[in-house]
């Protein structure tokens, strides 16, 4: 894979003329920058972020010609680091119809990723097929989810197993007593490594520019121009903020108001079967994703104030290429960080979480090492395992490790022009929720700098994409905007 790096850019002159600049700047072999030679008159729309929401987006821009260049400093504990994520259906309002048109676009990635792969075992590299397991405390609880997956219109392959029918199912499962498990078949398991590679992979080939070892440190947004930690110099036309737990302080480098986000230290535990356990011995790999479903299970958690909360484990199986263990965890119940690189200088995260959601109230004033345990949420993780994975090796985990979530006060995305300057466009605050929805993100956001900056002379009613399909994107952008739009935290309606 290339990147700026690599490419070696041989010099950089800077002189007076901007198209000139624009021109020598992008001075490389790569062939495809000089096949637009007219575009280059239009200064690129510059990406700094390259986790999955940044790679999306440059994907979903090159391929619709436009001029890109990303730039990530590769931060270890970022969100899209780690090699599973999961795809689950059950998303309401503008979420179900994102996650609905976000799995056409994983699918059809994977099939441009075949046609392109030539990959020995014949399945894609980028997901495979798998269900998800939700285990509920009664059934009263699973029927409601299920008529809610339903009336959501998710409702085409599911199914509900009591005790017995989940244990004779699922080997490596146990249920206590009155559960009952709701399992969707309509999932999928992402490879996120390889999701990441696909995305930069396609960037490129339509003529992305991608640096993953530079770090934006200035941004002078009168000038529309930007200065990395290597002195590169770079000239925009728009510049798309994908920085994930950094945006507050890519925000403060374009002196541009800073948003009301927390960022919190989730833990991650891998856990391999047992040695001497009799499943594996019998049965050719049942933890495999193949033959068990990702769980889910809701736990109730009492507080340091004693409350009873209600929280979520969940629990992915091995996948092929990955770490050949469980990765099991805890949600939303990470440390909140307080540097000024997270929140919004001088106000605490604890002043505005949502105490429904993050019932843990632990400060941690230092970024985490990615190895660093924290004990708290093992512990819990730990208690459901051994009920419900009991043939899990929970004593002794073959890995810790630790990755960030990015939350909005009302914990939900932002994603938009800032309200300060509109060239600056917003995309963040995904949460543990985001990865899944990364291809429809980036064709919003392409939808949003493109269609006010493309050159006249692309033709890009033929090449992009069908009618009906680009009134969908038209339409579904529009409202992504208004509920997502970061204005919303500076005019109160
Ligand atoms: C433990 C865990 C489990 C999850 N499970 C799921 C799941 O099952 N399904 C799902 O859909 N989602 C899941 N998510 C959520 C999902 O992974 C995130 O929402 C998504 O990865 C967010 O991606 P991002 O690109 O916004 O952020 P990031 O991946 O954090 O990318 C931001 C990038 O910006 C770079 N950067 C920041 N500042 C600068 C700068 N100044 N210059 C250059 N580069 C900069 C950083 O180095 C980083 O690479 C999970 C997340 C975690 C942490």
């Amino acid at each position: 894979m290339f990147t700026f790096a690599r490419k070696n850019i041989n010099k950089i002159i800077l002189s007076a003329s901007v198209p000139t600049i624009i021109g020598i700047f992008l001075y490389n072999d790569k062939k495809n920058i000089f096949a637009h030679q007219e575009i280059i008159n239009e200064k690129p729309i510059v990406i700094v972020g390259g986790g999955i929401m940044g790679s999306s987006i440059a994907a979903s821009i090159a391929s619709k010609g436009g001029q890109v260049i990303l730039i990530d400093e590769s931060h270890n504990v970022r969100s899209s680091w780690g090699d599973t994520r999961g795809l689950q259906n059950g998303y309401t309002g503008i979420y179900g119809k994102l996650v609905k048109r976000s799995k056409r676009l994983w699918e059809k990635l994977q099939l441009e990723d075949d046609n392109n792969s030539n990959l020995n075992h014949g399945r894609g590299r980028l997901f495979f097929q798998s269900s998800n397991m939700l285990i509920l405390p009664s059934k009263e609880e699973a029927i409601k989810v299920k008529n809610e997956h339903i009336a959501n219109g998710h409702g085409t392959n599911i199914n509900l197993f009591n005790k017995e029918q989940a244990e004779t199912a699922f080997s490596a499962v146990k249920f206590e007593k009155n559960e009952v498990g709701f399992v969707d078949y309509n999932c999928l398991a992402i490879n996120a490594p390889e999701c990441l590679n696909a995305m930069q992979d396609k960037a490129e080939t339509h003529g992305a520019i991608i640096n993953l070892s530079e770090r934006v440190e200035k941004i002078n947004t009168s000038k529309c121009e930007l200065l990395t930690n290597n002195n590169n110099r770079i000239l925009y036309s728009k510049l798309i903020l994908a920085s994930g737990p950094w945006t507050n302080r890519t925000l403060k480098s374009c002196n541009l108001s800073q948003l009301p986000i927390f960022v919190s230290a989730e833990q991650l535990l891998y856990l391999e079967p047992k040695k001497n356990n009799n499943i594996k011995k019998n049965s050719n790999n049942c933890y495999s994703i193949s033959k068990m479903p990702v769980i889910d299970g809701e736990i109730t958690n009492v507080t340091a104030d004693g409350m009873a909360k209600k929280s979520f484990v969940y629990c992915f199986p091995m996948v092929p290429g990955g770490k050949k263990a469980f990765k099991c965890a805890v949600h939303c119940m990470g440390e909140f960080y307080t540097s000024d690189f997270h929140v919004v200088p001088g106000s605490s995260p604890l002043n505005f979480i949502d105490p429904t959601v993050y019932h843990r109230k632990t400060l941690n004033t230092r970024q985490p090492n990615v190895d660093e345990i924290d004990n708290y949420q093992k512990a819990i993780v730990t208690s459901f395992v051994k009920t419900h994975l009991p043939t899990l090796n929970f004593e002794t985990p073959k890995m810790i490790c630790r990755c960030l979530y990015t939350s909005a006060i009302d914990l939900d995305f932002i994603i938009g022009p800032h309200p300060e300057d509109k060239n600056v466009i917003i995309c963040t605050g995904f949460r543990g929720e985001g990865f899944k929805f990364a291809p429809v993100i980036g064709d919003c956001v392409s939808e949003i700098v493109l269609s006010s900056s493309l050159p006249k002379n692309i033709d890009n009613n033929s090449s992009r994409y069908d009618d009906d399909d680009a009134e969908e994107l038209k339409v579904l952008t529009e409202e992504l905007l208004k509920k997502f739009s970061p204005a919303r935290f500076f005019y109160k309606e």
